[in-house]
């Protein structure tokens, strides 16, 4: 994405909510590493001039300053799946989970040394084979430096693979297979599970809008394929038409027919999370992770009648 669109873009996001009454918070990123843009400093920049509250996600494995996006950014979020390169690289291929941990540090001595303190997480991918002594490592190492350590369960995206899964096609490449196993839920459990989410409608596509480097507009950010774009000019499009657009997406409707909206966003929450914890304590884990209830990365202790969870 050039400075420019990107300025455009930025000024059209603040005129249209400012018209519709309507807070609003950028994420700057979607399927892509925000911090190996050339100019991402100046992104910082046109950003915090603007007053407009922003986050990256990044995966960390990149040796960058981080000055101007702890001084601008309101929330940092480390990507990360593993505490040694042996798990690491099983999910973040090509990766180096010590350029990550370095980072850390890195931001830390950052935030100390420009006396800014924005919202650092560690977004913990968990898969079956990864919730473990080293995730309790990291954990240990993040709060240490001030970050709050987030386990999620890992999920597959994007969303076309799982209704051409859904549809009887062989969509999954070796690579894709070999993820799918290491995840708590099959993809087809995960939809099961998914029948029994509330939502009628999808959160997403109300109340998301995605933008692409190149200004087009996917329905939401589980879609990938262009044919499942809504605009390809987010500066052309008026809110009206943008959510118009979304609210008849084709794709919205084999997705809601298929409860994958629900998987999104993993609802029901307590189910998933139930059976999560079933399959780790099945499998005599020592930690399990939650979605809310604190402490997220729980100890197991096994009884004659069950377990506990510290
Ligand atoms: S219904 Fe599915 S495709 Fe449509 S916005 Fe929601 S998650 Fe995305």
């Amino acid at each position: 994405m050039t400075l420019e669109l990107f300025t455009s873009i930025v000024d059209k996001i603040i005129t249209d909510n400012a018209a519709l009454n309507r807070p609003f918070f950028i994420d700057l990123f979607n399927w892509a590493e925000p911090m190996l843009h050339p100019q991402f400093d100046e992104f910082c920049r046109v950003l915090a001039k603007r007053k407009v509250e922003f986050s990256i996600s990044s995966n960390m494995n990149h040796e960058a300053s981080f000055v101007e996006v702890v001084r601008t950014a309101h929330g940092i979020r480390a990507s990360v799946s593993g505490f040694s390169n042996e798990i690491y690289q099983r999910g973040h291929a090509g990766g180096d989970i010590n350029l990550v941990i370095s980072n850390l540090y890195r931001i830390r001595h950052v935030m100390d040394k420009v006396k800014r303190t924005p919202y650092v997480s560690v977004l913990y991918h968990v898969y079956k084979d990864n919730c473990d002594e080293g995730m309790k490592q990291l954990q240990t190492l993040s709060e240490s430096l001030g970050f709050k350590f987030i386990p999620v369960y890992a999920y597959f995206m994007g969303l076309e693979k799982y209704l051409s899964h859904r549809e009887g096609s062989d969509v999954f490449s070796e690579h894709d297979r070999q993820t799918n196993e290491r995840m708590i839920f099959s993809i087809d459990e995960a939809i099961e599970i998914a029948k029994y989410g509330y939502q009628s409608d999808c959160i997403l596509r109300q109340e998301q809008t995605v933008v692409n480097h190149d200004g087009s507009v996917p329905v939401c950010c589980a879609v990938f394929d262009p044919v499942n774009f809504v605009s390809n000019d987010f500066l052309s499009l008026s809110p009206d038409d943008l959510l118009a657009k979304k609210m008849s997406a084709p794709i919205c409707e084999k997705c809601m027919n298929n409860n994958i909206h629900n998987v999104a966003v993993y609802n029901p929450k307590a189910m998933f999370e139930e059976i999560a914890i079933a399959r780790m304590t099945d499998r005599k884990q020592k930690y399990v992770t939650r979605f809310n209830d604190e402490p997220l990365v729980a100890e197991v202790v096994y009884t004659e009648d069950g377990f506990e969870l510290r």
